[in-house]
């Protein structure tokens, strides 16, 4: 007899795990499958966990070497690579048990191995040891993420031409790395790298880098990056990587033709981006619609085409973050216990974990533009904030951009440290639908780096206090 449930999750990613975690509040029998035998998906155990370990480790690397000489602090430093990774290990080791702990705790059962939905209602669950269980729901909900998206021409084999994967575990500090991608894991681990040595030099096909940030911001923190070293190859593609003895060949073409160069590296990391992952789950055949990208159609509740087959997370549309998987995760599980789940995209922050840090939620300049919405800027420098010169991080500065008639904020944009903590004040504004008077009358602790942020605010109505 195949074992009941209200929910079957395929999955153990941000999406999964936290759809289990809801299902198990809400009272549902629920069980959480993934194939990778520890729980926590990309997230927790290839993706932001491992890569924000290493980019804090890093900079603490760097600012000891660089920056505490600087501010009247001399320290001797020399880098443990091994002691670096054992650290990340130890933190995903640590969270991803948590994640095991947390479905017991939530009564799912967490189940390892690989899933496939064989009818509506029912899934086979191809177990570690070769055992196959099938498990009966009511509702499956579909959480599989993402995979590396390949360069075409280049294979990837996670020694010296790597995706993320193979970056956050190299073996030693490469003399030359190439990263194939301007987006924000290849800024991110092309940052690491540079940190503890690399010559990193950056190939990307668009003429501006990360794409989706505003603007604005997008060419600030390209000066900045530059002035920290890395080098950029707008406009250009990679068409192949010749492997050689002692190096690699890449040749790169202008994105609109033209002649070819090659470049020497030591190793190539692939970061052009992550393409929804659903192989070997059996859609096709019992008749799931997927999007002409391959990712699982859903309506704006989450279920797909078929009656009890639910989708979040990665493998849907929208941005490839955890905390949208999240989001989607518990609004999908409300749903299905007939509450009203519901997520707001436009207030969903976006964040680069470089230094300083790159942090957006809500509509670009250029997406005002381009709608013709009428809007009002505000920007204020972190040069001109108290706390930032106190801690020496005043590269940067804060936009708001609001509604020309009614003021309601549309977009904050902020390139500085700690800009990813700083978002979520703006995030939680534009949930209540504040105006940037509201941001601007609120009490900001002094001295902060978050007073950039009022006074942003107060920018909108020419009336910044500091400047
Ligand atoms: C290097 C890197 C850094 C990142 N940094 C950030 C960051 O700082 N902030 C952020 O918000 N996002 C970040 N991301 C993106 C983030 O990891 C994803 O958006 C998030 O993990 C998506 O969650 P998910 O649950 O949809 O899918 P995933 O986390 O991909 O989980 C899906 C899981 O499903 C399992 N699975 C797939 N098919 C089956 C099957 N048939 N049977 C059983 N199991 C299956 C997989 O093994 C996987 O564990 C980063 C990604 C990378 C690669």
């Amino acid at each position: 007899m195949a074992d009941q449930f209200d929910v079957v999750v395929i999955g153990g990613g941000p999406g999964g795990y936290n759809a289990a975690i809801r299902a198990g509040q809400l009272g549902l029998k629920s069980a959480c499958i993934d194939k990778r035998g520890t729980f926590g998906g990309t997230c927790l155990n290839i993706g932001c966990i491992p890569s924000k370990a290493l980019l804090y480790t890093s900079e603490l690397y760097e600012e000891a070497r660089e920056k505490l000489p600087k501010l009247g602090v001399k320290a001797s430093v020399e880098l443990d690579l091994n002691g670096m990774m054992a650290h990340k290990t130890k933190v995903v080791g640590e969270l991803t048990r948590g994640v095991e702990f947390l479905l017991k705790k939530n009564k799912s059962e967490a189940i390892v191995g690989e899933a496939k939905i064989t009818a509506p209602g029912k899934v086979e669950v191809t177990l570690k040891d070769g055992n196959t269980r099938t498990l009966e729901a009511r509702n499956i909900v579909i959480a599989t993420g993402s995979d590396v998206a390949p360069l075409p021409g280049v294979t990837i084999d996670e020694e010296r031409i790597v995706s993320s994967t193979g970056a956050l575990a190299l073996k030693t500090v490469p003399k030359r790395l190439l990263v194939v991608g301007a987006g924000y894991i290849g800024l991110e681990l092309g940052s690491v790298w540079r940190r503890l040595g690399s010559e990193v030099t950056v190939v990307e096909f668009l003429d501006r880098i990360t794409p989706g940030l505003d603007g604005e911001i997008g060419k600030q923190f390209q000066r900045i990056l530059t002035k920290q070293g890395m080098k950029f190859h707008l406009s250009t593609k990679v068409t192949g990587v010749e492997k050689k003895r002692d190096a690699l060949a890449v040749t790169i073409e202008p994105a609109a033709g033209g002649a070819a160069q090659t470049l020497e590296t030591d190793i190539v990391l692939v970061a052009i981006g992550r393409v929804p992952f659903t192989n070997g789950l059996g859609l096709d055949k019992i008749g799931v619609a997927l999007d002409k990208r391959g990712r699982v159609l859903t309506d704006s509740a989450f279920r797909t085409n078929m009656d009890g087959i639910w989708a979040i997370g990665d493998c849907r549309e929208g941005a490839m973050l955890a905390h949208k998987a999240e989001d989607e995760a518990v609004a999908c599980i409300e749903n299905i216990a007939g509450r009203s789940g519901h997520v707001n995209y436009d207030a969903i922050p976006a964040v680069v974990y470089t230094h300083p840090e790159v942090a957006s939620v809500g509509k670009t300049e250029d997406e005002l533009k381009a709608a013709g919405v009428a809007y009002k800027t505000g920007k204020f420098p972190f040069t001109a904030n108290p706390r930032a010169k106190t801690i020496a991080a005043t590269e940067g500065f804060v936009k708001i951009l609001a509604d020309a008639a009614t003021d309601r904020v549309l977009g904050v944009h902020i390139v500085g440290a700690d800009a990813g903590n700083m978002i979520a004040e703006a995030a939680l504004a534009m949930e209540f639908g504040a105006s940037s008077e509201d941001i601007a009358r609120t009490c900001h602790a002094h001295p902060t780096l978050s007073e950039a942020v009022k006074e942003a605010a107060l920018a909108v109505d020419k009336r910044s206090l500091s400047m």
